[in-house]
């Protein structure tokens, strides 16, 4: 097929902002369009040569780009620059520059080969998949090569397309109306071509299978290992009253953990991970893989959860912006790895064995996931409650919100709750909190416990047990673990500097739930900043006040580096004082 159809047809498209237009050009594109190459037009067209996740993208540097033109069209390369300057577009520089070729050199022009797209493809496939020494070398032939048997205006789309900037502007959605149209010829296809991008989204594969088996080729597509299924994603509503309602009276509520979607593929062979934009990033998690390696006791299996990083000392999530880190990062990963552990905890499995789990209704796939993973330290299940007493919900939303959540995922338990790639519906319903505070003011928060340190701080604490003091009862109520701001010099010294204070048993005037592995008299104030306070069921500090069955945590505690040795343990921040500021800070948000 010529390149110069594929031009002509951008030209078009670049002339119009009408959707139906462009997908009327494109569906004639697609009509023109031999079947053994039907996929390389669409890839072309999107800018791309494979769809994302398989991670081969274009990309040549302007610098190299420049150095073709330059070449192709015996321009020096400091003109071309300059023409950069003025244009701002590699593509209209080199439809100039071989504007210019051609008025000089007529005769030889009209001789050379009429372009490709199979020759484009393989050319640009070669670029992008060129490393190495004399790689950059290379890179300019080839692209050299193709300038010289293409017109100005394909010129202009082949150097836009090889920098990666093609942007005709055309979604995903255009391609799948046309695809529509094209081969079924109306939009009456459109539904199912979309049902199959859902769960195999590669428009190149679809437009294949569409052009050599027409709409029976669109009900063949299947769910394959290796190949992201797009994801299903939550509608919102406003309160816990309105949810139950339109779940019609009882459902499952999820955990709504604060990390990264992962889309798990486990294979006999090999893992692969994709994020929620459906990108591969089987290397960021290596611990991920051979975690869910060990957790997996079938052969295969595709499964949808939410890494999220783990303090290994507090046990406490943390928030995503540590495992953000990890993106884009190829190098340093282990080291981060034993830092910032991530625990994957799994929702979903949308294939198993063989079987395409997605038509299942919820419950039947939790059941399946519940069956085939065995929870390990690092793979849990999204934990959950189902019920319909609204009470109990808001307890567990409340315990979500402590735990480090971000709030709660309400999912349909009906016949109808299949898995829906790619759809953001009402099957399932998100729940956040709307308030969101910072805490303005540091507290001075007593210590009456410890935990055995890991990881980095085997040998020393991981955590200290921190708590408010109650004037009216003369006791010591907890509020958080407290393992961040020391450092490591401090931390070191920890159990020295404890060992005096130290006793057997929980003293007398601590008021805890939580059992600590080293318990002390409470005697050292610390001053420590929270990003907010939060209800608590685990913690004690005013425990019933403000909710029964709640007490007073702190989120996210870092200590700031003061010792408050001025202050004795009673003259510490009160429990009353916490309860105001927790009415401060809701009221705040409230406003
Ligand atoms: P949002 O990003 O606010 O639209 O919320 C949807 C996101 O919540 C999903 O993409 C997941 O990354 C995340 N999430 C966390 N926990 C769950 C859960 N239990 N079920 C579904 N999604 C979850």
């Amino acid at each position: 097929m010529l390149y110069r159809i594929i031009a002509e047809t951008y030209l078009k498209i670049e002339g119009t902002t009408k959707r139906l237009e462009m997908t009327d050009y494109l569906v004639e594109l697609l009509r023109n369009t031999p079947k053994d190459v039907i996929d390389k037009v669409v890839y072309l067209t999107q800018g791309k040569l494979y769809p994302d996740y398989v991670g081969i993208e274009l990309g040549l540097a302007e610098k190299l780009a420049i150095k073709a033109i330059s070449q192709a069209s015996g321009i020096g390369e400091k003109k071309i620059v300059g023409m950069m300057q003025k244009h701002g577009d590699i593509g209209v520089v080199a439809e100039e520059a071989l504007k210019n070729k051609r008025q000089m050199s007529l005769f030889s022009f009209e001789s050379s080969q009429e372009l490709t797209v199979e020759k484009v493809y393989e050319n640009f496939e070669k670029i992008a998949r060129a490393e190495g020494a004399g790689s950059q070398d290379r890179k300019i032939k080839l692209l050299v090569e193709l300038l010289n048997s293409a017109t100005p205006l394909e010129a202009r789309y082949l150097l836009r397309t090889v920098v990666g900037k093609l942007r005709l502007g055309i979604a995903d959605m255009t391609i799948l109306d046309a695809l529509a149209i094209a081969f079924g010829g109306s939009k009456d296809l459109r539904d199912e071509v979309e049902r199959a991008y859902n769960i195999h989204p590669d428009l190149g594969y679809i437009a294949k299978m569409l052009a050599e088996k027409g709409p029976d080729g669109i009900r063949e597509v299947r769910i394959e290992l290796g190949i992201p299924i797009r994801a299903m994603l939550a509608e919102r509503l406003p309160s816990l009253e309105e949810i139950l309602e339109k779940m019609g009276g009882r459902a499952a509520f999820e955990y709504k953990y604060d990390g990264m979607r992962i889309q798990a593929h486990v294979g006999k062979e090999k893992t692969m991970l994709y994020s929620r934009r459906l990108e591969n990033i089987t290397s960021q998690f290596p611990d991920v893989i051979e975690a869910i390696g060990e957790a997996f006791r079938g052969e295969e299996g595709i499964f949808d959860g939410e890494a999220v990083p783990v303090d290994v000392n507090t046990g406490e999530m943390l928030p995503f912006q540590m495992v953000s880190h990890r993106r884009g990062r190829k190098y340093g990963i282990e080291k981060i790895m034993e830092e910032i552990p991530v625990v994957l905890f799994l929702f979903d499995v949308l294939y198993l064995n063989g079987e395409d789990m997605t038509s299942r209704p919820y419950p039947e796939r939790r059941a399946a996931l519940e069956k085939w993973i065995q929870q390990t330290d690092r793979v849990k299940f999204a934990h959950r409650i189902v019920s319909g007493d609204i009470e109990e919900i808001k307890k567990f939303f409340n315990r979500a919100i402590e735990d480090g959540c971000e709030g709660l995922v309400a999912k349909n338990i009906g016949e109808e709750s299949i898995y829906r790639a790619g759809a953001r519906e009402f099957l399932w319903i998100k729940y956040k909190r709307d308030y969101r505070a910072e805490m303005a003011d540091t507290i001075d928060l007593v210590v009456v416990g410890a935990f055995a340190g890991k990881g980095r701080r085997k040998g020393t604490y991981g955590a200290l047990l921190m708590a408010a003091y109650n004037p009216e009862k003369d006791r010591f109520e907890t509020v958080c673990k407290l393992g961040s701001g020391f450092t490591d010099e401090q931390l070191a010294n920890l159990p020295r500097m404890f060992e005096e204070l130290r006793i057997e048993k929980k003293h007398p005037r601590v008021w805890s739930e939580i059992e600590a592995d080293y318990w002390f008299v409470p005697k050292v104030v610390l001053e420590v900043i929270g990003a907010e306070i939060t209800l608590s069921p685990t913690h004690t500090c005013a425990r019933d006040i403000i909710e029964k069955g709640s007490g007073l945590a702190i989120r996210f505690p870092r200590f700031t580096g003061r010792w408050r040795d001025d202050k004795a343990p009673e003259e510490a921040t009160t429990v009353k004082e916490l309860v105001e500021m927790y009415r401060n800070q809701v009221k705040k948000v409230e406003k």
